[in-house]
């Protein structure tokens, strides 16, 4: 029930910048914006928490929501084992239905990891598919997507395509960079027989490079499985996370992208207990305090040279969709249809405006697998569903820009970057917190009397 009330007199003695315009505030320490408010009956509410190591600690729910709606068992048991860095968690409770869940992913059932070659590498064996052509372009004006799957790690890429044809090209550009990355050549490569992969072309790259290319005939589902697995999950994800924040169809490359961001670093049923596509691929731990709901309304704080006169706008509206390769930054759509990258970016990740950065009250109670909506039928991410022949009709959306068809090499160098730049609990959040215990002196306060 408590809330916290912020003096703009002691904030801006402290050395921050209040900004008041068109009922919106925005508050800015060091040129960061660390809060954004909307005025409701007199007051300025601040309804999102800054872009800090102080947002990355969030509620089970709220992780669950990052991470693609992700198996809320699964979350728990990464937080338990520390099987990824940077999961922080307030509340292990969920007790509300995940709507966007249940209409996302009802048929899931758990599947069996792939059976056939034993793999002990990386790139001893990779899986590659083509999909597509969805229904409407993305944005990018993408049709297609290619996916490349290291059998070993679970580590995939994806690429967004015109037409099929461009497979080739975005082949070669990720073979370099994964052979690069782990210094290994690439041993066998399975995919269809489709006339993507069967170019002579192709072949003449495969044969170059020493790669036995093996089609796989059709319907033997141990050597379709992994593929067609990781499209269903992926799809799946993307479907729910464009659900759960009402995201426009044609940004749909996006929700595909970042659902693969979201697969690579969470631990999965195909690998072994704890382990993640990202450790295994990378050598290191993931690290997921950076990353936020998909979808979410975000505010990026511009650039000085971007704002217009004195009194311009210091932040510009918009929709975070996505990760981008090679710098820890986040996509965000602006609403005049802009993509940017930003790294300083304020997020409202809950539906509901809330006042500042009240933390969930915690109750005793467990979660309640399967009443929650949340664990519908498995307990672990990596599962899958029936063939309900749907998938590839729903997504349809957009794409993403250059970013798109980064490959391995860049990811890597994304996530060691975050792991540089992580920061000790942000400063500038804090003596505002302070600020307001000590200050409680706003009309509505006093007359109220609370805290
Ligand atoms: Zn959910």
């Amino acid at each position: 029930m408590g809330f916290n009330l912020m003096s703009v007199g002691m904030m801006e003695e402290r050395g921050a910048e209040v900004s008041f315009k068109r009922g919106m505030s925005i508050i800015k320490i060091d040129e960061k914006i660390s809060a954004c408010g909307t005025r409701k009956n007199g007051l300025y509410h601040l309804h999102m928490a800054p872009m800090s190591d102080v947002a990355a600690v969030a509620s089970l729910k709220l992780w669950h929501e990052r991470l693609g709606h992700v198996n809320v068992a699964g979350v728990k048991r990464m937080i338990k084992n520390k099987d990824v860095d940077g999961l922080e968690c307030t509340s292990m409770v969920v007790k509300d239905i995940c709507e966007p869940c249940v209409y996302g992913k009802a048929a899931m059932t758990p599947i069996p990891s792939a059976g056939g070659v034993y793999v002990t590498r990386r790139l001893q064996l990779v899986h590659s598919e083509l999909w597509g052509p969805m229904s409407e372009p993305s944005r990018g004006g993408a049709l297609y997507f290619g996916m490349f799957t290291d059998d070993f790690s679970r580590w995939t890429d994806v690429v967004f395509l015109h037409k099929k044809s461009d497979l080739f090209a975005e082949y070669k550009k990720w073979l370099t960079k994964a052979q690069l990355h782990t210094g290994i050549k690439i041993k066998v490569l399975w995919s269809d027989n489709g006339g993507e992969y069967v170019s002579s072309a192709f072949k003449a790259l495969q044969d170059g490079n020493g790669t036995t290319h093996q089609t796989t005939v059709p319907d033997t589902p141990q050597q379709n499985g992994v593929t067609e697995r990781l499209n269903r999950v992926l799809v799946k994800m993307a479907r729910t996370m464009m659900r759960h924040k009402d995201v426009d169809q044609d940004l749909w490359a996006d929700a595909i992208k970042t659902s693969v961001y979201i697969k690579n670093r969470v631990t999965s049923r195909a690998l072994l207990v704890g382990k993640t596509p990202h450790g295994l691929w990378t050598g290191n731990k993931p690290n997921v305090s950076h990353m936020r709901v998909f979808g979410s309304t975000c505010w990026v704080v511009l650039h000085k040279s971007h704002i217009d006169g004195k009194f311009g706008d210091k932040a510009a509206k918009g929709i975070f969709v996505g990760y981008p390769d090679g710098s820890k930054a986040y996509k965000v759509i602006l609403d005049d249809g802009k993509f940017v990258k930003a790294r300083s970016v304020v997020f409202s990740e809950n539906t509901s405006s809330k006042v500042a950065d009240v933390l969930e009250n915690s109750t005793v109670e467990d979660v309640v697998e399967g009443e929650t909506g949340l664990d519908a039928g498995s307990d672990d991410f990596d599962v899958d569903a029936k063939d309900d022949g749907g998938d590839n009709q729903q997504n349809d959306g957009s794409d993403t820009s250059a970013d798109d068809n980064q490959g391995s090499t860049r990811a890597q160098d994304t996530l060691r970057r975050s792991g540089r730049s992580r920061r000790p609990p942000v400063e500038y959040w804090r003596p505002v917190n302070l600020v307001a215990h000590r200050a409680p002196m706003t009309y509505g306060q006093a007359v109220q009397g609370q805290e």
